[in-house]
């Protein structure tokens, strides 16, 4: 047993398991966990002025952070585990290596803390104890505030020590026990390293939360009437289930029509046309004289869009060399030059609407021209041009997909990207490797795959148009 088991546990009680008796090959890369050691080493090191060695040598020579240290030890009579922490920080006090000891850190993303921070902070504390011989009274969550590092201290007590212990025991029994059932809070496994392998099996089982918009408190209460799986769910009526989903209020009927049409498509492979003739003649129409595809890549934790990309199209047979693609850095220290460009060229031609997918650009867009002290006629005649392919795929079809992202989606039209199993975390984490090294080839690689965001947005406006055509 030990401290990373035990927060994977804290997570999902299955991926501890999959953690420890899981085959590796299923496991894939986590763009989302190789930024946070990135962060967490650089806002510890910021912490300790660069005082931060690793490994046991660094606790005896006093060096103020110590990190990579792995410290076996007995948690409670004969139960024996180890810790990884995150970060060991010097302080005052009288240990076996002398006049120092040391409190355990753990890194926060975001604002909360969380149960996962303070079982790792007591369950490091109580071995750590014994090791360098000193009581631990306390234990640090550190974050990042306007680009520093903020610190909350976490006192630690019998009681954090003892929820250590049941935890731990309860992790013992799930270690030694069958695989568990996946986690009802599927939020959660959109970080997970394990996503894939998980998604197959919810699939291959008819798990109701697949179904796009049916969370863990629907899916309890559609088996609470006897619906267990997708497959009683797409043969259910329609009118009976709007009764029993009162909680929807007004919108009970249409609620269960869409979830009983998802699953229908979802089990089929077969996309379901909603008429919306409106909507997709107006893109029709809009189009019409050229228009531009626009696609941003960005830091949501930093609030930071770090690259612009836009696609100028003449019209919807414009071959895919004839399309021409243009990115815009965005520099924390030169973002009026990059606000300038991106005005320059949207203004180029001015009739021409904006194509994007989610709601991410146009709210970019309103900040920039804000910021550029445009007017509110202004805002919003520019605002006006923006044409969200996202909310229109999804007023037009109930498509036979598990989510509406633009990679699902565009996947499915049959859409490839040049690099192979990108994402926007992985963007991200090439941005940050950016940041770090100068290494213009983590440039080149967003750009290729901000480029390819761009053309996969194109075949989704490509495929409402081909599809209006032919139902109209
Ligand atoms: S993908 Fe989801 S269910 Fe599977 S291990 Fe990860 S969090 Fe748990």
């Amino acid at each position: 047993m030990n401290s990373l088991f035990l927060k994977s546990f804290i997570k999902c009680k299955r991926k501890a398991w999959l953690d420890f008796k899981g085959v590796k090959s299923y496991e894939v890369w986590s763009a989302h966990k190789a930024i946070d050691k990135v962060n967490q080493y650089q806002i510890f090191s910021k912490l300790c002025n660069g005082d931060i060695y690793t490994g046991l040598k660094a606790c005896e020579n006093g060096y103020e952070g110590v990190i990579g240290l792995k410290i076996k030890g007995k948690v409670f009579q004969d139960i024996y585990a180890e810790i990884h922490p995150q970060l060991l920080l010097r302080t005052k006090g009288i240990s076996k290596w002398g006049p120092y000891k040391y409190l355990p850190a753990v890194y926060k993303l975001g604002h909360k803390t969380t149960k996962e921070h303070l079982i790792d902070l007591a369950f490091s504390s109580i071995i750590l104890e014994s090791f360098q011989e000193s009581k631990i009274e306390k234990g640090l969550v550190i974050s990042s505030f306007s680009n520093k590092p903020k610190v909350e201290e976490i006192y630690l007590n019998k009681k954090s020590r003892k929820k250590v212990l049941n935890t731990l025991l309860s992790l013992n029994e799930c270690l030694e026990g069958f695989m568990p059932e996946i986690t009802q809070d599927r939020k959660k496994c959109t970080i997970c390293s394990w996503q894939k392998f998980c998604d197959k099996e919810a699939k291959e089982n008819g798990y109701l939360t697949d179904i796009d918009g049916i969370g863990s408190k629907t899916a309890s209460l559609l088996k609470t009437n006897g619906i267990y799986n997708t497959q009683s769910l797409a043969t259910c009526s329609e009118k009976k289930l709007g009764e029993k989903l009162s909680k929807f209020n007004d919108q009970k009927f249409e609620k269960a029509s869409i979830f009983v049409k998802q699953a229908q498509a979802y089990i089929s492979g077969e996309p379901y046309y909603i008429a919306n003739k409106n909507d997709t003649y107006d893109l029709l129409k809009k189009t019409s004289l050229g228009f531009y595809v626009f696609d941003i890549e960005s830091n949501p934790d930093e609030k930071h869009d770090f690259l612009y990309g836009f696609l100028k199209i003449n019209n919807f047979f414009t071959k895919k060399e004839g399309l021409i693609y243009e990115s815009i850095l965005n520099l924390e220290n030169n973002k009026s030059e990059s606000y300038r460009q991106i005005i320059k060229i949207l203004f180029s031609n001015k009739e021409w609407p904006v194509l994007h997918y989610g709601e991410t650009e146009k709210i970019a867009i309103i900040n920039i021209a804000k910021n550029l002290n445009f007017s509110f006629k202004e805002i919003d005649l520019l605002t006006s041009r923006f044409i969200d392919l996202h909310s229109l795929i999804r007023k037009s079809w109930i498509l036979p997909l598990k989510n509406y992202s633009l990679k699902t989606v565009s996947n499915w039209l049959g859409f490839k990207w040049v690099q192979k199993d990108v994402s926007g975390s992985k963007a991200l984490y090439w941005w940050i490797q950016y940041q770090i090294t100068e290494n213009e080839i983590f440039l080149k690689k967003i750009v290729q795959y901000n480029k390819d965001d761009c053309l996969a947005t194109l075949q989704i406006a490509k495929y409402l148009i081909k599809n209006h055509l032919k139902k109209n």
